[in-house]
């Protein structure tokens, strides 16, 4: 039997007075004051009894004149009392109504004339046990429910910030601590001791709590003293630890009472995994053939399982660190402990993958990029060229508007590189390719490099005067840089020959028509003498660029 060092408070319902007073008899018969009993009639005084103090247990009597039905009577009881074990005294030795009492919410039931002295006690504390066990299965559930919700909400975001934010928010509420904090460790434990850490999350501060200094050094302590320790703190009260007086003040300082402290360990994966996208961007870099197989696919996706032989070393990311502020001692109970433990790994989890995501889509937009621009020049590559010509050809089939295509082509370009070399070939390449692309201004237009020193600049809903105009655009600019050339038959400089086809795309038709009519178009330019327009066109006609 349990013992207990104050009497325990029973409120006894029961309208048949011999009833209650037998109880009255055997619960009053010890010679110490073990049991402090209430009488009352009626249920709803009970009620009453129950709403205006606190009992430890009720001794129901079923036969009480205003109940219902013995099932009706407990449920109001639980009710209203969900806390107080009940212990039902009938009058029918039947094992159905002790299982529907059971079922209704009491705890134990006896059965009227069949239960001596130490048989109505040791039913007393045994409901008041089951029922702190039931309550204490109660929370259990409830808060494993509470953790699966926060798990789930913590997992569910990629975007670091929310994260953590949530966390504090849920866990300050889930724990009832005044203020709750994620600090942030700098990359190096040691960088600790020089407070460079910073607190990335917090809630029931004060406003302006990432500016005070106080705090954050109280909280750069509290790391210091975690990292040291490598293990969790709980701190029941800060003045009775084995801080360091200095420590002990400035959390005083900070109003600090208590603390619930807890490391955000990460894993070695995270940085496996971005050391091998950062090398997969750097491979492509090195050779755009991988961007386009990389390309082929939707994008990269998420990194594979990091090596078994690489580096699995933990990190200390950072603290989760919960704090009372002046309410006294705070034994923290282990269950929180645990809850605390418990989330802040699941924390470490989910910012490792907002990480991983973030360096994704970092990764992905320069694929992407390495995907679609020359190398060279900067300016679009072939790739990018035959996949835009194709929508706009699509596009403007549907809108039965004009589309025109200007094939330019570096006169002379062999003899140049020849003379001059590769590297300087390469630069007026480049040149070129920028002289190009700036005069070419609407929003829809594109150039791009097609091939070795020929260009190829889209000009979607353009007329054929219209191109004319952005060709002679082009010529005249590459003239204005004059770009010495020693060795071309034509002049002292670089010039350029364009072929310009302009369509209303059909879709019956293949857009490789256009792209042949300007071809046909740069060749007539070539062959009549160079550093000219050409249109291909049923009324050829090509206009010599005057130098
Ligand atoms: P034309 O006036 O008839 O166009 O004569 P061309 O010499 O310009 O034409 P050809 O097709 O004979 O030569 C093109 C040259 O362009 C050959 C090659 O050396 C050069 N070339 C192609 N790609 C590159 C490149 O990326 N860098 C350099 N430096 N040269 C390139
Ligand atoms: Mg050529
Ligand atoms: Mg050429």
């Amino acid at each position: 039997m349990l013992t207990r060092n104050k009497s325990l408070k029973i409120l006894l319902v029961e309208d048949d007075l011999a009833d209650a007073t037998l109880i009255e008899d055997l619960l009053g018969s010890f010679s110490e004051s073990l049991f402090c009993l209430q009488t009352v009639k009626s249920l709803e005084i009970g009620l009453a009894c129950l709403a205006a103090e606190k009992f430890d247990a009720v001794l129901l009597g079923l036969s009480v004149s205003d109940c219902l039905g013995g099932s009706e009577a407990i449920a109001i009881l639980k009710a209203r009392s969900p806390t107080v074990p009940i212990l039902v005294l009938t009058d029918i030795n039947d094992e159905n109504t002790a299982l529907s009492v059971l079922r209704s919410g009491a705890q134990d039931c006896l059965v009227k004339g069949r239960f001596h002295k130490t048989l109505l006690v040791r039913a007393i504390h045994y409901v008041i046990e089951r029922q702190r066990i039931e309550e204490q299965l109660r929370q259990q559930a409830f808060r494993e429910r509470l953790l699966g919700q926060m798990i789930q909400h913590i997992r569910s975001s990629i975007d670091a910030t929310s994260i953590l934010q949530s966390t504090v928010t849920e866990v300050r509420q889930f724990l009832k601590t005044d203020s709750v904090l994620i600090y942030r460790c700098q990359d190096s434990v040691s960088q600790l001791d020089d407070q460079k850490g910073a607190i990335v999350a917090g809630d029931g501060l004060p406003l302006g709590y990432i500016e005070n200094q106080n705090i954050t050094a109280a909280l750069a302590v509290s790391c210091f003293v975690l990292v040291e320790s490598q293990s969790v703190q709980a701190i029941a009260d800060v003045s009775a630890t084995g801080l360091a007086d200095s420590c002990q003040e400035l959390l005083t300082d900070c109003e600090i009472s208590a603390i619930l402290s807890v490391p955000i360990w990460q894993s070695g994966d995270w940085e496996t995994a971005k050391k091998r996208l950062e090398a997969t961007v750097f491979e492509t870099e090195k050779n755009q053939d991988v961007a386009t197989s990389y390309i082929s696919g939707p994008t990269v996706g998420k990194p594979q399982a990091p090596d078994s032989t690489g580096e699995n070393r933990n990190n200390l990311w950072g603290m989760l660190t919960a704090y009372n502020n002046c309410s006294g001692v705070r034994e923290w109970q282990q269950w929180e402990i645990d809850f605390l433990q418990h989330l802040a790994n699941q924390v470490a989890i989910a910012i490792e993958q907002s990480q991983l995501y973030r360096q994704l889509a970092i990764a992905n937009q320069k694929l992407q990029e390495l995907a679609t621009t020359d190398g060279l020049t900067g300016i679009a590559n072939r790739r990018q060229f035959d996949r835009v010509l194709m929508l706009e050809w699509r596009r403007l089939a549907r809108e039965e508007l004009p589309l025109s295509l200007i094939m330019f082509d570096i006169d002379f370009f062999k003899p140049y590189n020849d003379f001059y070399g590769h590297l300087r070939g390469d630069d007026c390449l480049r040149q070129v390719a920028g002289a190009i692309a700036q005069s070419v201004k609407r929003a829809g237009d594109l150039t791009a490099r097609y091939g070795g020193e020929e260009f190829a600049v889209i000009l979607p809903n353009t007329s054929a005067e219209g191109a004319n105009i952005v060709a002679r655009k082009i010529c005249d600019r590459i003239a204005s840089l004059k770009l010495p050339h020693a060795r071309s038959s034509i002049g002292s400089y670089v010039t350029l020959s364009c072929g310009i086809a302009t369509a209303i795309p059909a879709p019956d038709v293949s857009l490789d028509t256009l792209i042949h009519s300007a071809d046909i178009a740069l060749y007539q330019a070539k062959n009549e003498g160079r550093n000219r327009i050409c249109y291909a066109s049923n009324k050829p006609e090509s206009s010599p660029i005057l130098m």
